[in-house]
């Protein structure tokens, strides 16, 4: 079956093992106020202009016959001087997806297939049928945990580790910063922390959203309840989030701060029980 890609990274040296090629699923049902893929947010195809090197000429504007809802008739790609636009997404077959991917399986030894996002889950079935097909390598995922729990236990099934969110542990503080509430989030988590597994906890920690005291103590008793102590991943919010936002056309209007080091000292100090770390 087909589905829709925006980005594969061929020598990636993150999210997960060894040299990996990671490809990005189209199309997130979140919207997390720090989110800095917006080109992943939309499920359809879309026009991106990278505003670097724009001389302002207005070609791409005077060609477009439909500049409330974009068509895609691709005018205005042909048309900018400077090469600056572009369609982001493209369809995919998984059979010839997985081809690709298994051609740099030489080098891939030591590394894998990580598929992310947007959300994988939201094209679990296309998700599913790259995970049969690239079986003979080591396969991640990256989840915000929001599906369908047939979806979710079927593809955790064909998976060798897991980057499962965990941005917020309060409901209506999660919808308040994602759009979505967080029940089938957690209980996807707690099946998770169940399954045998392997998987990595990520936490983008953010001040004053989920750096506070009752939140780090709730993320506390959620872990304690997995058989063995989880390994979780502070990712350090980056200032720089908002940049790609022109590039799909869209403004970034949050302004939220990079944790401080009393804000890591308190994680550090609530979840020594845990392997905790934090990345830039
Ligand atoms: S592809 Fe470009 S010219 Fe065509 S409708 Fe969309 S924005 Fe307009
Ligand atoms: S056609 Fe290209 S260079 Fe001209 S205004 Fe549009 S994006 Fe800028």
């Amino acid at each position: 079956m087909k589905g829709l890609i925006f980005s594969i990274e061929e020598f990636a040296l993150y999210d997960g093992p060894g040299i990996r090629v990671n490809v990005f699923f189209k199309g997130c049902p979140l919207r997390c106020r720090w989110c800095h893929n917006p080109e992943g947010l939309s499920p359809e195809k879309q026009i991106v202009r990278s505003p670097n090197g724009c001389i302002g000429c207005g070609a791409c504007r005077d060609v477009c016959e439909s500049p409330e809802s974009c068509v895609l008739c691709r005018k205005c790609i042909i048309t900018c001087p400077r090469g600056l636009i572009r369609v982001c997404g493209e369809e995919w077959d998984s059979e010839a997806l997985a081809k690709h991917i298994l051609k740099f399986s030489p080098i891939l030894s030591n590394g894998g297939v990580t598929f992310s996002g947007g959300e994988v889950l939201m094209q679990a079935d296309f998700l599913s049928e790259l995970l049969d097909r690239t079986a003979s390598l080591h396969r991640a995922i990256e989840t915000s945990g929001f599906g369908s729990t047939e979806a979710f236990e079927r593809v955790l099934s064909k998976t060798d580790l897991v980057y499962f969110d965990l941005k917020v542990m309060d409901g209506e503080k999660h919808k308040l910063y994602t759009g979505v509430d967080n029940a089938v989030i957690l209980k996807h988590a707690k099946m998770l922390m169940h399954s045998g597994v392997p998987y990595v906890f990520r936490v983008p920690f953010i001040k004053d959203v989920n750096t506070d005291e009752e939140n780090l103590q709730r993320l506390k008793a959620f872990l304690s309840e997995a058989p063995t102590p989880p390994t979780v991943e502070f990712l350090l919010y980056n200032k720089m989030a908002g940049a790609k936002y022109p590039l799909a056309g869209m403004a970034y209007t949050e302004h939220f701060e990079q944790p401080d080091e009393a804000d890591i000292e308190r994680a550090k100090r609530i979840l020594r029980a845990f392997n905790i770390s934090f990345r830039k």
